[in-house]
C-alpha cells in the first residue's frame, strides 16, 4: 500500500478533524435461515461481543453491502462465516465476493450435512479456513476452538484500522494532487492509495466508483465524494465553510502570517471577527519546509506547524475560520463593507483586513502548462516529498524558497538540482542558507540555466535545460520539477474598488497621498491611516501591500497593527 499522510498536527491528534476513534474488528455472520442466523449470530456475541462487533446478515447480497459499507468505513473485518445453501447466492459465491473487499478476513463455509464436493469446491475457489457442519452444538466443542484458531492467526498478522480520511487516484492526476494538498495543508491526516495498486481497487470496488472518476475521496464515517469541489471536501472532513453570522466587527481576508496575525489580535481584543481563506490557512508560510528566521524559534520551525498553532490560537479567541471559501468581490455601502463569496454568498462588516499575500508566478517554456500537478509543481508541495524517494528531482529559482525547497526534497531525492537563471545564488538567497546547501553532497547548483522545454507521456519524463553562457541544450530524464520564481499578488478582484500599483498591489496608508493629494475619491477629512486603503475601513497587511517586506515576521506584524487602526477607525468614525 502506498500512503502518505498530513503533517502531524501537534496537540490536535484526538480532535483531528476528518479522523474518528477505530471501530472494534467484526465477525460477520450470513444465513437465509432467520432463525439458524440468530442463533449463529447469539452464540458468537456471547463468546465475542465484548472484543468484536458481530454483523449478522440474512443473505449474500445483504452481506456484501454490509462489508462495502465496512470497507468505506476503514472497519476491521476477522471472520466471515457464511452459509453454503442460500437461493439468491452460495457461501462460496459471497466468500469469493468478500474477498475482493477482505482478503485477510478467515473463511468459514457452513453446511447442514456433510457436502464433501462444496468442501472441495471452497477450498480451491476462495481458499478456505475451515468448514463447520450444522448444528454445532455445544458451541464450546464445536464451535468456539475453530473461531478462536482463525483470531489468533487472523491478530499475528498487521490489521491496523484505517480511521482517516483515504482519497483513491492515479500518480499522475492533477487533481488527485490538488486533493491531497488540499487536505494535508489543512491539516487533516489521510492516507492516498494509487487506484491500481490492491487497496485501491478495493476501495473503489466498495465505492461502486468508476476509475475513470477519480479522484474519489473516502470521509472516515463512510461518506464516499467522487471528485469533490475543495468547498465540498471542506464540509465533509470538518472543516468550516459558513459564516455563523451575517455582519462582523472585521472581516479578514485571507488566512495566512498577516491574516492570522489580524484574527488573533482582533478576536483577542473583543471585535466580531471572521477570516475567509480560499484554500488552507497558513499562505505561503505553511508551505515552508523551515522557517529558520522567525523570532523566538532559535531551531527553526515548520511553516505548517506555526500556523496551525496560529489558527488554534485565533479560534481560542473566538474568531471564525472559513476555509475553501474565495472572496470574489469587495462592495462598498455606506458604512458596510460587503465581501462576496464565489458560491454567491456574502458577509458585511464595519471593517475589512485584506491579506490575500501573492500566488507564485508561472513559469513560461512549452509543456510546463500540460504537466502541471502531474509531475510539475509550483511551491514546494511538500506532500510529494516522499514520491520523490530515490529519484533526481529539479527545483527552479534562486531564492529562499527554492533553497528551502532544496534542502527538505535532498532528504528524500538521489539528487537535487537547483536551476538558477542567475550567475550566483548571492544575489537571491540568505547566506546561512547558500552555506548549508554547499555543505549537501546531493544538491547540485546550475547557474546561467534555464527550463525550456518539458516532455512526458501524460506526466513529466524529461526536461530541456539551456546554459545561458554557452548557448548549448541538455535533456535530462526527471518525473520532478518544482518551480519557485517570485509571485504576484492575487488582487484582480479589486480592480476599481481600491488603488493599486502597476503590479497589483495595494497602495495604502502615506503612498496614497501624492504631492499632498489624498487619493481621488477620499471621502474624509483626514489622510488615510498607515496600513488603510483607498477605501475608509478597507486596511492591507503583509506581501499584497505594496512595499511590503516579504517576510513572515512582517506579515505577522502588520496583521497586528492593521486592527489597531481598526479600532481607530471604529472609534473615530
Ligand atoms: C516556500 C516559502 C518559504 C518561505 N520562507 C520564509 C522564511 O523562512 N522566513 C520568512 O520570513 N519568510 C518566508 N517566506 C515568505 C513568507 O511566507 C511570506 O512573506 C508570508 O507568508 C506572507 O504572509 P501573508 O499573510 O501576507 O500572505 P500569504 O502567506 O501569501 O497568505 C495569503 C493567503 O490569502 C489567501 N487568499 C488569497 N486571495 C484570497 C481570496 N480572494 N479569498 C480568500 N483567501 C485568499 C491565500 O490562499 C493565502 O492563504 C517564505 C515563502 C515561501 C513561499
Amino acid at each position: 500500500m502506498t500512503s502518505a499522510s498530513a503533517p502531524p498536527t501537534s496537540g490536535a491528534a484526538a480532535a483531528a478533524p476528518g479522523s474518528r476513534p477505530p471501530a472494534r474488528p467484526a465477525i460477520l455472520t450470513v444465513d437465509d435461515d432467520p432463525s439458524v442466523s440468530r442463533a449463529v449470530a447469539r452464540d458468537l456475541r456471547r463468546q465475542y461481543g465484548e472484543r468484536y462487533r458481530i454483523v449478522r446478515a440474512e443473505s449474500g447480497p445483504q452481506a456484501l453491502d454490509a462489508l462495502r459499507e465496512m470497507k468505506l468505513r476503514g472497519d476491521r473485518v476477522a471472520v466471515l462465516l457464511a452459509d453454503f445453501r442460500m437461493p439468491a447466492m452460495n457461501g462460496i459465491e459471497f466468500l469469493e465476493q468478500a474477498m475482493d473487499l477482505y482478503p485477510t478476513a478467515r473463511r468459514v463455509l457452513l453446511t447442514a450435512y456433510a457436502d464433501t464436493t462444496a468442501a472441495i469446491d471452497a477450498i480451491n475457489i476462495v481458499d478456505l479456513d475451515h468448514y463447520l457442519l450444522k448444528p454445532w452444538d455445544p458451541p464450546q466443542e464445536k464451535l468456539y476452538p475453530v473461531v478462536d484458531g482463525l483470531l489468533d492467526a487472523w491478530l499475528a498478522a498487521d490489521h491496523t484500522p484505517v480511521t482517516e480520511t483515504r482519497v483513491v487516484g492515479h500518480r499522475w492526476s492533477a487533481r488527485s494532487y490538488e486533493v491531497r494538498d488540499f487536505l494535508a495543508r489543512n491539516q487533516v491526516p489521510y492516507r492516498w492509495y494509487l487506484s491500481e495498486e490492491p487497496e485501491g481497487a478495493r476501495l473503489l470496488a466498495a465505492a461502486e466508483a468508476s476509475p475513470d472518476a477519480l479522484p474519489v475521496v473516502i470521509t472516515p464515517d463512510g461518506v464516499t465524494l467522487t471528485d469533490p469541489t475543495d468547498a465540498e471536501l471542506a464540509g465533509r472532513v470538518g472543516l468550516t465553510t459558513s459564516p455563523a453570522a451575517d455582519f462582523y466587527d472585521v472581516v479578514v481576508i485571507g488566512g495566512g502570517p498577516a491574516g492570522l496575525g489580524s484574527a488573533v489580535y482582533a478576536a483577542s481584543e473583543g471585535l466580531r471577527t471572521v477570516l475567509v481563506e480560499r484554500m488552507a490557512t497558513g499562505g505561503q508560510a505553511g508551505q515552508s519546509s523551515r522557517i529558520e528566521n522567525y523570532l523566538g524559534f532559535p531551531d527553526g520551525v515548520s511553516g505548517a506547524q506555526l500556523t496551525d498553532r496560529a489558527r488554534r490560537q485565533a479560534v481560542k479567541f473566538g474568531a471564525e475560520v472559513l476555509t475553501a471559501r474565495d472572496a470574489v468581490t469587495l462592495e462598498v455601502s455606506g458604512p458596510a463593507r460587503t465581501v462576496h463569496f464565489d458560491d454567491g454568498r456574502q458577509i458585511s462588516a464595519h471593517a475589512v483586513v485584506l491579506a490575500t499575500g501573492v500566488s507564485y508566478r508561472q513559469l513560461a517554456a512549452p509543456g510546463l502548462d500540460e504537466f502541471t500537478g502531474r509531475g510539475v509543481f509550483y511551491g514546494s508541495a511538500l506532500t510529494e516529498a516522499p514520491s520523490c524517494a530515490g529519484q533526481d528531482v529539479y527545483i527552479v529559482g534562486g531564492a529562499n524558497s527554492a533553497g528551502q525547497a532544496a534542502m527538505h526534497f535532498a532528504r528524500h531525492a538521489r539528487r537535487v538540482t537547483m536551476v538558477v537563471r542567475g550567475s550566483s545564488l548571492e544575489a537571491s538567497m540568505s547566506h546561512y542558507l547558500i552555506q548549508q546547501i554547499a555543505g549537501v553532497a546531493a544538491i547540485t547548483v546550475r547557474t546561467c540555466t534555464e527550463v525550456v522545454a518539458a516532455e512526458g507521456d501524460g506526466h513529466l519524463e524529461r526536461l530541456t535545460l539551456r546554459d545561458n553562457a554557452s548557448g548549448e541544450t541538455e535533456t535530462v530524464d526527471t518525473q520532478w520539477l518544482f518551480i519557485f520564481i517570485g509571485a504576484a499578488p492575487r488582487t484582480g478582484w479589486l480592480d476599481g474598488v481600491l488603488t493599486r500599483d502597476e503590479h497589483g498591489f495595494v497602495l495604502a496608508g502615506p503612498d496614497l497621498v501624492v504631492d499632498g493629494r489624498r487619493p481621488p475619491g477620499w471621502p474624509l477629512d483626514r489622510d488615510p491611516y498607515h496600513l488603510e486603503t483607498s477605501v475608509p475601513g478597507v486596511f492591507v497587511a503583509g506581501d499584497a501591500r505594496a512595499e511590503s517586506v516579504k517576510r513572515v515576521a512582517s506579515a505577522v506584524g502588520e496583521g497586528a497593527m492593521a486592527i489597531a487602526l481598526v479600532h481607530r477607525y471604529l472609534e473615530k468614525r
